[in-house]
């Protein structure tokens, strides 16, 4: 088994899904008492994120690549980038280490495709809906990405960061995001990208009668598949 590389923090409440789903992967996979290989680096979200709402992406950069070269000299063997908004940095960090970094885009667009979807709905957060980072990558692959508007964004945003990232999942706020959800398949979309690795938290694929894309699940399954030399399709 391969050792997994983890940027993570971002925020702590999804890594630690990444580490759940990994490890039960592993057990589903090979029984018995086998886990994981993983090496973790996980930041503090507190000065990243107010990079973020600053628009310092050279700065979080930084932070992204000092941490991905750490993981790299510590003998991963690939890295995941545990955030689906960091994926906006995915350019320089993939450039910065010889490991591959896994991305999360390829992936969710290899399931959407495999369940036949083309047209899906993104939720994620105001970065990965508003900006065109995230919708670009899945249109490379085949797959068109419709965002809520702004005023949906503003409460996704402030769902994922006011409450899933401080460990608060809120039925009623549950509610507002399939309201979200359901809106955009009302406008087209054929299945739903939770496109924030905390989402999962909240939504589930049961709470939808359209296939729904869980991109923490997505990307820790097909990490395992890398790490234990099965062809993945990205
Ligand atoms: N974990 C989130 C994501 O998947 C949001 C936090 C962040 O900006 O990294 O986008």
């Amino acid at each position: 088994m391969e050792l997994i590389g983890i940027i993570g923090g971002l925020s702590w409440e999804s890594t630690a899904e990444y580490l759940r789903l990994l490890n039960e992967g592993v057990r589903a996979r090979l029984g018995g008492l086998h886990s994981a290989r993983l090496r973790v680096a996980t930041v503090d979200f507190a000065p990243v994120a107010d990079m973020m709402a600053a628009g310092e992406w050279s700065r979080i950069a930084a932070v992204l690549i000092s941490e991905a070269r750490a993981l790299e000299a510590g003998g991963a063997s690939f890295l995941l980038l545990a955030t689906n908004t960091m994926h906006k940095l995915y350019d320089e960090v993939a450039a910065a280490v010889s490991v591959p970094v896994l991305h999360i885009c390829d992936v969710t667009a290899s399931a959407a495709l495999a369940a036949g979807v083309s047209r899906v709905g993104l939720l994620g957060t105001r970065y990965t809906m508003e900006q065109s980072f995230y919708r670009d990558r899945l249109a490379l692959r085949g797959v068109t990405a419709d965002v809520p508007g702004a005023a949906e964004q503003a409460v996704v945003q402030q769902i994922i960061f006011d409450e899933l990232c401080v460990g608060r999942v809120e039925a009623a706020s549950r509610d507002r995001l399939l309201d979200v959800c359901r809106s955009l398949v009302a406008g087209g979309a054929e299945g739903i990208v939770l496109g924030c690795t905390e989402l999962e938290l909240s939504v589930r694929p049961s709470d939808l009668d359209v296939p729904v894309f869980a991109t923490t699940a997505l990307h820790c399954d097909a990490a395992l598949d890398l790490a234990l030399g099965v062809a993945v399709d990205v």
